[in-house]
């Protein structure tokens, strides 16, 4: 270490004006500022970006899913939870009579859309504001994972 850098003094000059550079350049320069003010102005996410889920529907309205818990055996929060039922159709083996999900445990990892064979689940909603003022309606069930529309407020 040279005498200058021992005394410190020119480090801590340095510092300081790199300081003053970020303090200047945020005042008169808000407008390049990376700070997104939310909730008005909401972030724009990739499109890869994992959302909440939702399951797919057949064209007859009914769940894609045939119950085979691949899903659930991939989740490694423990957090899906399907009752299998047979399926009046003799070409469908099974299907989902429950499908619950408890958001609150979920880490958003995607394993449970990367597991599924017939691509039945998706998290491309693209909601990742989810509000709710009581915890049990963070496990939400079949109908809501098809048909929700209601955006984040459980
Ligand atoms: S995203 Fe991950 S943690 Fe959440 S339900 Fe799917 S597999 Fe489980
Ligand atoms: S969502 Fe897919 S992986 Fe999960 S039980 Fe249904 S078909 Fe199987």
């Amino acid at each position: 270490m040279s005498l200058g850098e021992r005394v410190y003094v020119g480090e801590v000059l340095r510092g300081l004006l790199i300081t003053i550079r970020h303090l200047l350049r945020n005042i008169f320069a808000m407008k390049d500022m990376p700070t997104v003010q939310y909730p008005e102005e909401k972030p724009r996410y990739s499109d890869r970006f994992r959302g909440r889920h939702r399951l797919m529907k057949r064209d007859d309205g009914s769940p894609r899913c045939v119950a085979c818990m691949m899903c659930s055996t991939a989740c490694p929060a423990d957090c899906i939870h399907i009752t299998a039922a047979e399926h009046p159709d003799p070409t469908i083996e099974k299907y989902p009579e429950r499908f619950d999900i408890d958001l609150l445990r979920c880490v958003y990892c995607g394993l449970c859309e990367e597991a599924c064979p017939c691509d039945a689940i998706r998290m491309d909603t693209g909601i990742y504001e989810i509000v709710a003022d009581a915890r049990e309606k963070f496990f939400v069930d079949k109908d809501f994972l098809l048909n929700d529309e209601t955006r984040g407020t459980l």
